[in-house]
């Protein structure tokens, strides 16, 4: 039924939907979407959990409401979580560079969950899980509505000029100077100050990068998107 897939049978059956919902007599806002297998005999067999998209593994902790989890970062500013994994079954750590449809984990029911499913949401203008806004991963999941792959290169690069604002991919590695980016700054939103083409420094004025106001290293145009 779906386009996109997050366990590896790809015949996810959907159990709660995005939005408000009743649960135990209470109104409460689901921030997320649930499933288990379509054929229910697979539903307490080790399912595994895959990554929606290409991405960096930014997260993945045990909670007690959200259970073994994992959350990915993917290009655009787009966050998806994965929740109630079963225990000792996470494949991935934070920093990992995944591609879609790697498993990351098995389908469990730990922390608030009342049985083996997978809860899975979506947030946009994120680059970790303590911003940017939820909404319904049904639309990505019918293909109805695409998030940003890991390969995807910004459209409008050529165009970049100072004072733009702008996102780090988080897929964006090393500066101009060659040292890592910190991963806290994946993602990123920062202003262009200066463009390499007016540096003095030959080595930076051909690297085709950009100088941001807070981030004090030429970031590569590649690895930055207009916002
Ligand atoms: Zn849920």
């Amino acid at each position: 039924m779906y386009k996109n897939h997050v366990i590896a049978t790809k015949n996810e059956l959907r159990t709660s939907p995005f939005g408000v919902r009743t649960r135990n007599g209470r109104k409460e806002q689901h921030n997320g979407w649930d499933c288990v297998c379509e054929n229910r005999i697979e539903r307490t067999s080790n399912i595994d959990v895959i990554a929606f998209a290409d991405g960096e593994v930014v997260s993945t902790a045990k909670d007690f409401v959200m259970g073994n989890y994992v959350n990915i970062a993917h290009a655009g500013g787009f966050l998806t979580c994965y929740r109630h994994l079963k225990d000792n079954s996470i494949k991935v750590k934070q920093g990992d560079t995944v591609k879609a449809e790697q498993p990351i984990g098995l389908m469990g029911t730990t922390g608030d969950s009342s049985g083996v499913h997978l809860h899975f949401a979506v947030k946009v203008n994120s680059s970790n899980i303590s911003n940017g806004s939820y909404v319904d991963p049904e639309p990505y999941l019918t293909g109805a509505k695409s998030i940003g792959s890991g390969t995807q290169s910004a459209p409008s690069n050529t165009a970049l000029k100072v004072g733009d604002m702008v996102r780090i991919l988080p897929t964006a590695d090393k500066y101009v100077t060659g040292e890592t980016i910190p991963i806290r700054l994946k993602g990123a939103t920062d202003e262009i100050m200066q463009l390499s083409d007016t540096s003095r420094n030959p080595a930076i004025r051909n690297a085709d990068a950009v100088l941001l106001k807070h981030i004090y290293s030429w970031v590569k145009k590649s690895d930055v998107q207009k916002i």
